[in-house]
């Protein structure tokens, strides 16, 4: 098959669809693959690593040319001339909010899978997966970052030092965000506790980390109390398809000592906290309350190069199922099957479905 990755042209989008390894695997099964020139620069990726993996580098319009595209985000309406039928898009879509994207997709008669839709039998997203980790681990990052005095905090170290408290640490939500930010958290010796409303997976979590954590159930008061004496509070919940609910409202915010930090992670879906709105990495915090606010919508955007190979590490052995059978991939594979969005002109995905009903 004949394989293309356009470069991404979304505003400050660094990622690439395909590493130079994961080319070099493609071309070892007999595939082309066509990279257009410069893709990769933004994630530390030369067009000499793609040509020594025997990928050819190409104009956009060739790239798109492929049997097979291969994607980091949603076309966007530049490249909706490129939409035709004979066309399978492996890429993130996010249709249900993508009106527009859904009628070229349809119109062109593209064959789409999407990467957030792929779902193995116990319910996880193996593709979503990659950017939950590398967001969950930024959010530490950043919040002992702005818990620094010089960037507005409370000025607190996150481990203290010996005969000074740690930092206290909560984090609203223990999924994969949660114990992602949780690992970074106790690595740098920070206090850390873990609200969720899941029992099992408190258990779990207390089972891995013991008491290098608190669990605790997520409640209203449980989580006024701990937003109140925490210096960074995480938000990572996340009811599947549904808008974050907001837990920390803004009389709870009014609490939290002066200086303390906020990182809103489910900000993507509306943010778990009343008085969040969405920042940018240019402009990533706001102070309201004597609290800063983290509120960056696409946190992985800021480390391309890591954020690349997380999911191209995931995304690599579908993309050569596809290559190797074709649309019979998704016979074989019901997780894959799950991730077709759009088949030549109709729509195949029920959620997408249901979401341009309540549009309309
Ligand atoms: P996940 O499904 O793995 O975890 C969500 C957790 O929230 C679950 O354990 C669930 O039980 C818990 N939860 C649900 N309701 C709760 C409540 N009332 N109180 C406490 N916990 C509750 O999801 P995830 O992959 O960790 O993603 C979390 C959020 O982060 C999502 O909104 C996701 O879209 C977002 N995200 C944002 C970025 C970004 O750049 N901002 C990047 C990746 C993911």
């Amino acid at each position: 098959m004949i394989i293309g990755v356009p470069k991404e042209i979304k505003t400050l989008e660094n990622r690439v669809a395909l590493t130079p390894g994961g080319a070099a695997a493609l071309v070892r099964q007999g595939h082309t693959v066509l990279v257009e020139t410069d893709a990769g620069r933004g994630s530390g990726l030369f067009d000499e690593e793609y040509i020594a993996s025997g990928a050819s580098m190409v104009s956009a319009e060739e790239a798109w040319g492929a049997e097979m595209v291969i994607k980091v985000k949603e076309p966007i309406a530049s490249e909706y001339q490129y939409l035709r039928d004979g066309l399978l898009l492996f890429t993130y879509l996010h249709l249900a909010a993508e009106r527009d994207l859904t009628t070229a997709l349809l119109e062109g008669g593209t064959t789409a899978v999407a990467y957030e839709t792929v779902q193995l039998a116990n319910g996880a997203l193996p593709l979503l997966m990659p950017m939950s980790e590398v967001a969950g681990r930024m959010a530490t990052q950043e919040g002992a970052n702005f818990l620094k005095k010089t960037n507005g905090g409370r000025g607190v170290l996150l481990g203290g030092t010996p005969g000074v408290a740690p930092a206290r640490v909560t984090v609203i939500g223990g999924g994969v965000v949660g114990m992602n930010a949780a690992k970074m958290a106790i690595g740098l010796g920070a206090d850390v506790t873990i609200l969720d409303v899941n029992h099992q997976r408190l258990q779990y979590l207390d089972d891995v980390y013991g008491n290098r954590i608190r669990t605790v159930t997520s409640t209203e008061p449980n989580i006024r109390e701990w937003v109140a004496k925490s210096d960074l509070v995480v938000g990572a919940v996340l009811i599947p398809g549904a808008k974050a609910p907001s837990l920390i409202v803004e009389d709870m915010v009014k609490t939290m000592q002066e200086g303390s930090v906020i990182v809103d992670v489910a900000i993507d879906q509306g943010g778990c906290c009343e008085t969040i709105k969405p920042t940018t990495h240019e402009d990533p915090v706001f102070d309201l309350h004597g609290v800063v606010h983290y509120g960056v919508t696409n946190m992985p955007g800021a480390v391309p190069r890591t954020s690349t190979f997380a999911l191209s590490n995931q995304t690599l052995p579908y993309a050569i199922q596809l290559a190797n059978k074709g649309l019979d991939a998704l016979r074989a594979d019901r997780a894959l099957a799950l991730g077709l969005n759009t088949y030549k002109g109709k729509l195949t995905c029920p959620a997408v479905g249901e979401a341009f009903e309540l549009f309309s």
